[in-house]
């Protein structure tokens, strides 16, 4: 035997290169004559339990075709080779690649070697390419290519199935066919970014429409495509990746629509209750000119301290807003830095002397710069706030300092406290909304937590940045920077209380449909000394105006039979004096573009609701000026 075994094994070697590794079979007729000892090894039955038996009996069923195909084969050509499972004696079955050859004495040897290792790595990497297919397919992500030469698509990395960009399963596409797919308003589109990276090679993203047969609906597809080779005649050969996106792009969407919502729903509330707000606060300014009790002087003053609490909070809500949907306009005017910060420290000193601070303002006299000075004013006024309310001991510093030139030039305004400081980890989440560092429900400070988000919103869309040093215990240094051009122009010195002498004796038409604005507003131009006059609308009130001449006309913006533009383009019209009077916009949308519409209209000014007794003086004031200054 083990010579004859021998025997079989060099033949192999010879024939074969196998090696003792592999199992060889000797038959003859199909017969089993001899086997070596491998075949014991991988099959379980040694040689006399085989010797007799037919070979196929040890194959899968499955396989006895492919093995009799092979045995013609061998009988044809001398040599054949296959690959099939053989049986093992402990029932189970493993795969093997059978070479066999036919000698002339009509003995075939055959050399069986084990490949069921390398057979289950290929099922594997063949369940795993139609997972990655079907991935792929699940996601909507499809690679395409596309060749100039012959006007065709097609689909997929390894290029074995071919289609048209995000349509599995269709043949090979011609660029005709594939942008009949495309929806009707999209195709120019797509057609010009395509052409141009055939012509340039130049990488494009596009999102567009794709008829989607099976559900005969449209879906949105994001296709991603460069030149991958340029080719003899100068054009490229493309490589995309298409992606469909339609649920993302549904999910975006109503995302979008769903914050846009909110953000609108907030604004509206906040503004509807500015209105009715503006009717309280104006009530109680007017009760402060009443004779009253002590008792009642205090609760008025406490009213009238939670109604500016409230207001505040109204327009922090509306800013942050705007902000969040990029609607705050800036207003940009000729300012002077120093006396902005001199006068929110003025504002802020009172409630630092009754804690005992001192309040400090260290600047360099300024010139006058361009910048938005009410929106610096409420920057700094938060800062200086916050520094206040967060210092029990020693006090705050305000520090303003510029750099660059002409139109490189930025304002730096510095607030050093000697608070009770913020720990590091909280300093970092401080600048977004309702953040605050003390989160606790037991916390000490009141606040809404907006101020700094708000802040920064603003010294962002100022071309700045703000951020802050902070060592608790010791206290905080908030910083902003914002870009403020040298201005050309020097503004009109403005102070409100001066405008007291100017409004005395003043002849005063106030057009204003609402009952309660209109008297709290005639009482407070009463007993800032004016005389004054009413009308219910805009009609009432261009009649009023036509027949006498007044030096000032405040104007609603809404207002039944006439509103306030169309009133004023009507004054306008009438024969001097009365066309020239000065016309003041009350209204209480006083965003920048509203503003300059009014201001286009005609009119000459604009005071906000609610009306402070404050503004209005500042408004009148600025108003007059200028309209004498532009009669001049
Ligand atoms: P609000 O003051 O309304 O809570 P802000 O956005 O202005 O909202 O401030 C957010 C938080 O930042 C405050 O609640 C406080 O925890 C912290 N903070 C702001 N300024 C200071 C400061 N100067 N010292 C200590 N903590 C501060």
């Amino acid at each position: 035997m083990a010579d004859l075994n021998g025997d079989i094994e060099a033949e192999a070697a010879r024939w074969f290169f196998a090696s003792s590794e592999d199992i060889f079979v000797v038959l003859r007729a199909g017969v089993v004559e001899r086997v070596n000892p491998t075949w014991t090894k991988l099959t379980g039955w040694d040689e006399a339990e085989v010797v007799g038996q037919h070979f196929t009996d040890f194959a899968h069923p499955d396989e006895h075709q492919l093995i009799d195909d092979t045995v013609r084969q061998l009988r044809e050509k001398g040599q054949a080779h296959c690959e099939h499972r053989l049986k093992q004696k402990s029932g189970g079955w493993f795969w093997v690649r059978a070479n066999s050859r036919l000698r002339p004495d009509g003995v075939a040897m055959i050399v069986l070697q084990d490949i069921s290792e390398a057979r289950e790595h290929e099922a594997q990497n063949a369940d795993a390419a139609r997972t990655n297919d079907m991935l792929r397919e699940e996601a909507g992500v499809f690679v395409w290519r596309f060749d100039p030469a012959t006007q065709t698509y097609a689909v997929d990395s390894d290029l074995t199935r071919t289609g048209g960009p995000g349509i599995p399963g269709r043949r090979m596409l011609t660029a005709a066919e594939m942008s009949a797919e495309i929806h009707p308003d999209d195709q120019e589109r797509v057609a010009e970014a395509f052409v141009g990276t055939v012509v340039s090679g130049a990488p494009r993203v596009v999102e567009y429409r794709h008829f989607k047969a099976e559900n005969n609906s449209w879906a949105r597809l994001r296709a991603a495509w460069r030149g991958m080779r340029q080719q003899a005649g100068g054009l490229w050969e493309v490589l995309g990746i298409t992606q469909d996106v339609t649920e993302l792009t549904e999910a975006r969407d109503a995302a979008i629509e769903a914050a846009e919502v909110k953000a609108r729903f907030l604004a509206n509330m906040s503004h509807e209750i500015r209105t009715p707000m503006n009717g309280v606060l104006g009530v109680l300014h007017l009760l402060r000119h009443e004779a009253l009790s002590e008792d009642g002087r205090r609760l008025l003053d406490e009213a009238l301290g939670c109604g500016a609490m409230l207001s505040e909070l109204l327009n922090d809500v509306i800013d942050f807003s705007r902000l969040e949907a990029g609607k705050l306009d800036l207003t940009i005017e000729p300012l002077q830095p120093v006396a902005l910060a001199e006068s929110v420290v003025a504002l802020l000193r009172p409630q630092a002397e009754a804690k005992g601070l001192y309040l400090r303002l260290e600047a360099a006299p300024e010139e006058w710069v361009d910048g938005d000075p009410v929106r610096l004013r409420q920057i700094l006024f938060n800062l200086v706030g916050n520094a206040v309310k967060f210092t029990a001991a020693g006090g705050v510093t305000v520090r303003l300092t510029s750099k660059g030139e002409a139109a490189d030039h930025r304002l730096r305004f510095e607030v050093a406290d000697t608070g009770i400081g913020i720990e590091p980890e909280a300093q970092a989440g401080l600048f977004e909304r309702f953040q605050q560092a003390d989160g606790s429900a037991t916390r000490r400070f009141g606040g809404s937590g907006l101020g700094l988000a708000i802040a920064q919103g603003l010294a962002q869309q100022m071309d700045g940045a703000i951020g802050l040093s902070s060592e608790p215990g010791q206290g905080s240094t908030f910083w902003v920077e914002v870009a403020a051009p040298r201005s050309n122009t020097a503004g009109a010195a403005q102070d409100g209380d001066t405008g007291l002498d100017l409004i005395s004796g003043l002849k005063v038409l106030v057009v204003e449909d609402n009952p309660t604005n209109r008297m709290i507003i005639t009482r407070m131009l009463e007993h800032l000394g004016a005389s004054v006059t009413t009308a219910e609308d805009g009609a009432q009130g261009v009649e009023t105006a036509a027949a006498q001449a007044f030096d000032l006309i405040f104007m609603d913006i809404q207002m039944p039979v006439m509103d306030g533009l169309a009133a004023t383009a009507a004054i306008r019209a009438l024969d001097a004096p009365a066309a020239t009077s000065p016309i003041i916009a009350m209204t209480a949308n006083a965003m920048a573009h509203q503003v300059e519409s009014y201001l286009k209209g005609g009119m000459n000014g604009w005071v906000s609701k609610p009306l402070s007794p404050a503004a209005l003086v500042r408004t009148i004031a600025q108003t007059l000026a200028q309209a004498w200054v532009d009669a001049a």
